[in-house]
């Protein structure tokens, strides 16, 4: 072990821990990672350009975003007594939420199979790590979870709602028991809230104080820019607020996201496409043979087939990029399809009858 090396020097539980993979996507149809596959109208986006082409870059951005922020206020109806934490991405605010309460000895529980940066957001932060195994149609065991709290006591109870990469939605009444049975504080990941059908905790919010929302741009057509929201009571945005990095949301961000806030009738119309195209897309997987597939409120749909690695693999071949998992025995076997344009379901729904026939080569 070289003095002064990272082997020497790095906490062992990240020297064991993979970086975040990304998986090379050039020329492919990527339905990999839940983005909204419509680039906005060149018109607007023109639009956009001029807007942006005024910003002061000489300037760090504006440390309150009290414009981005009130934009975001309308956009989800979010209501004057609560607070707004920004995020570069939420990605970033989960990370923020975990060191905030990372008190020694400290654990989180997190449903299982969910969102991979819960956990990775614990073990930076030194925070133990306790998953609960959700059902093997991927329903919420409510038992499990309110005895990981009664054992566990965690500091936070992660539920993303719908939940990634099952794309359920847990009943709402379990996730409300478990802020009342819940010592720590649960915070519900409504990153896909777009697709949802309204359903959310935030009317709930003003009256748990025990309760955190995390919400983001990302799955609405704004990956790219990078910006997440927090929202809690004034209380726990005061702390939050305090482990944010400074200008963490950068200046041409916070414009292009009020821009285009501020106009979302254009997201919001390709939202109402990817919902619909769900819907069809739910209906032809149901019809290859050889799919199981889960119920969606999310913007991908989660399917079973009978060789996961391999249809992964052929689909790959045919320049399709979709999601597989590895070591979850919940998700053997399963694929998760974020739902593109017409064509590119299209594409792949014609791959995957292929690649499911008996005797395919
Ligand atoms: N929460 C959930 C449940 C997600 O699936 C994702 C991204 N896939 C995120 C949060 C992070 O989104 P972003 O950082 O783009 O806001």
């Amino acid at each position: 072990m070289k003095p002064g090396g990272p082997q020497a020097l790095v906490r062992p539980e990240i020297l064991a821990l993979e970086a975040y993979h990304v998986a090379p996507a050039t020329g492919m149809v990527k339905l990999d990672a839940m983005e909204n596959p419509y680039r906005l109208p060149a018109q607007l986006a023109r639009e956009m350009g001029e807007r942006l082409a005024e910003v002061a870059v000489n300037r760090y951005p504006d440390p309150t975003a009290a414009e981005l922020k009130q934009a975001l206020r309308d956009a989800m109806g979010i209501p004057a007594d609560l607070e707004l934490v920004l995020g570069n991405g939420s990605d970033e605010l989960l990370q923020m939420l975990s060191l905030a309460v990372a008190r020694p000895g400290a654990s989180v529980v997190a449903l299982e199979p969910s969102f991979v940066m819960y956990r990775m957001g614990a073990i930076v932060a030194n925070l133990r790590y306790v998953g609960v195994a959700l059902r093997p149609d991927f329903s919420l065991d409510e038992e499990a979870l309110l005895g990981a709290i009664a054992r566990e006591k965690p500091t936070i109870t992660w539920i993303a709602y719908p939940n990634n990469p099952t794309g359920n939605l847990f009943p709402r009444e379990a996730i409300l028991a478990a802020t009342r049975a819940s010592p720590g504080l649960v915070v519900v990941d409504e990153a896909y809230y777009p697709f949802s059908g309204g359903a959310s905790l935030l009317d709930a919010l003003p009256r748990v104080p025990n309760l955190v929302l995390v919400r983001t741009v990302s799955k609405l057509g704004l990956a790219g820019l990078r910006v997440g929201v927090a929202i809690g009571s004034p209380a726990w945005m005061r702390e939050l607020e305090k482990l944010r990095p400074p200008y963490n949301v950068n200046s041409l961000s916070m414009c292009a996201a009020r821009f285009l806030l501020e106009r979302s009738e254009v997201l919001e119309a390709q939202t109402r496409a990817i919902v619909r195209s769900r819907g069809e897309l739910e209906a032809r997987l149901d019809a290859i043979p050889g799919v199981e597939r889960f119920p969606s409120a999310a913007n991908f749909v989660l399917v079973r087939v009978p060789d996961g690695a391999g249809a992964y693999e052929a689909l790959k071949r045919r320049g399709i990029l979709v999601r597989t998992f590895q070591g979850s025995p919940l998700l053997a076997n399963c694929l998760r399809l974020t739902v593109g344009t017409p064509s590119e379901n299209a594409r792949l729904l014609e791959a995957l009858a292929s690649i499911l026939q008996p005797h395919h080569a």
